[in-house]
């Protein structure tokens, strides 16, 4: 393997400063949380960047599949060590990575130093003119370019000598876990799945409820909100799933009030419960997929009724996506072909024919409180009997 280890790019850091390492600590951390899985790697963070250090015989694949998937992470360089950094074996050296990347092509290149450590013999400058030099004449494919490379072929020297010049993508976003901590409501759908990775993406660490209506939905269905919770924990980290039995509620809700009017009631308990769960884990905010007009009960309106009910914020990172742009991350991340499982779920069960498209609030609030104490028993049950399940990679 060419490769012996990476280095981890950086771009955005929304708390600059004093809080700084807060961030690198935590990018950090969930690089190795991730690598671990694989075994063997060693994270570092030194001087501004981070160090991934590869055991024998690792997958490259696999490595760099998993730091793709660690929010932070703007770019991966994956990196040639060259442990005797004697100078005239480092351009040898240097030189056989080079053929064993680029081969045969044609590009134009500028050679850059970065000497950490200051006792080396030989100083930044004479590292690119010399490299160049040397690359040149081994390579007839290479021209120099030092204005407007298209590759910049890094030397470093430190305790060994190190060479990277390829860059691959990260993902961007924050670490999660510099951004506190919310509660995402999960269905089985596609967009919640989505909601969640978005919101981890800003560095948030997620926690989510489900809610299910044992026998109207299936214990397959619950499976497949289980399998979705896993695949995003492969970017959010481990996560806490509630599943909470919402049948008893819901057939009281189906019995007492307007049919019309079951989705936006059912809607504000989620939320409500949801909300219970939040605050007891010290979340500060709820997490929706909720898309603007999708359904009756996403219409501005609907939103509005439901949105009355929380007190925290609730964050619907796909309020404005249109389905296919919500389509394309569930695709990218994963979700898309468990999310389209023709599993029921506990809201379709329940639906009006002709749900109301434009609830007003009082009317709705006026129909809740009819359910009164009763309802609020049921609450405290479905809150208290809900299940905890741990979700890991
Ligand atoms: P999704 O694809 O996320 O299921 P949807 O288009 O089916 O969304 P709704 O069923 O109206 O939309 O749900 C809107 C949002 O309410 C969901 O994105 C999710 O955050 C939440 N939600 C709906 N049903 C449930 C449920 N059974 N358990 C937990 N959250 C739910
Ligand atoms: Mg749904």
């Amino acid at each position: 393997m060419l490769y012996k280890a990476f280095l981890i790019k950086y771009a955005e850091i929304g708390l600059k400063g004093k809080n700084r390492w807060v961030f690198e600590n935590a990018l950090r951390d969930q690089i190795q949380f991730n690598l671990d899985r694989l075994g063997g790697f060693t994270v570092s963070r030194e001087q501004g960047r981070i160090f991934v250090e590869c055991p024998d015989g690792y997958d490259y694949e696999e490595a760099v599949a998993a730091l793709q998937r660690v929010f932070g992470v703007s770019a991966i360089c994956p990196v040639c060590v060259i442990d005797d950094r004697d100078w005239e074996n480092v351009k040898v050296k240097v030189g056989d990575y080079v053929e064993a990347v680029y081969g045969t092509r044609e590009f134009t290149f500028k050679v850059e130093a970065k000497r950490a450590d200051k006792q080396y013999p030989v100083e930044s400058p004479e590292i690119c003119a010399g490299m160049g030099e040397y690359l040149l004449n081994r390579f007839s494919n290479m021209k120099v370019d030092v204005r407007n490379p298209q590759e910049r072929i890094t030397v470093e020297i430190r305790n060994k000598a190190y060479v990277y010049s390829e860059i691959l993508p990260g993902p961007g976003g924050m670490p999660v876990g510099t951004g506190g901590k919310a509660m995402l409501l999960l269905s089985g759908g596609i967009d919640s799945p989505v909601a969640g990775y978005l919101a981890a993406k800003r560095g948030v660490t997620v926690e989510a409820v489900y809610f299910h209506a044992p026998p109207y939905t299936s214990e397959r269905a619950k499976q497949k909100v289980v399998d979705l919770a896993k695949i995003i924990s492969a970017y959010t980290g481990p996560m806490k799933l509630y599943v909470v039995n919402f049948t008893d509620p819901q057939l009281f809700i189906y019995e007492k009030c307007p049919h019309e009017q079951l989705t936006i009631i059912m809607r504000r308990y989620m939320m409500r419960i949801a909300e219970a769960f939040a605050k007891k884990d010290g979340c500060m905010a709820l997490v929706t997929g909720e898309s603007i007009g999708q359904v009756a009960s996403q219409t501005l309106h609907s939103l509005y009724s439901t949105n009355a009910v929380c007190e925290m914020p609730v964050i619907r990172p796909v309020i404005t996506f249109d389905k296919q742009e919500i389509v394309t991350i569930a695709q990218k991340i994963n979700t898309y072909e468990t999310s389209i499982l023709p599993f029921e779920d506990c809201c379709t069960i329940f639906v009006a024919k002709h749900p109301v498209t434009k609830p007003i609030l009082s009317i709705i609030e006026r129909s809740e409180e009819k359910l009164g104490e009763e309802m609020e028993q049921l609450i405290e049950t479905a809150i208290k009997t809900a299940e905890v399940i741990t979700i890991e990679q």
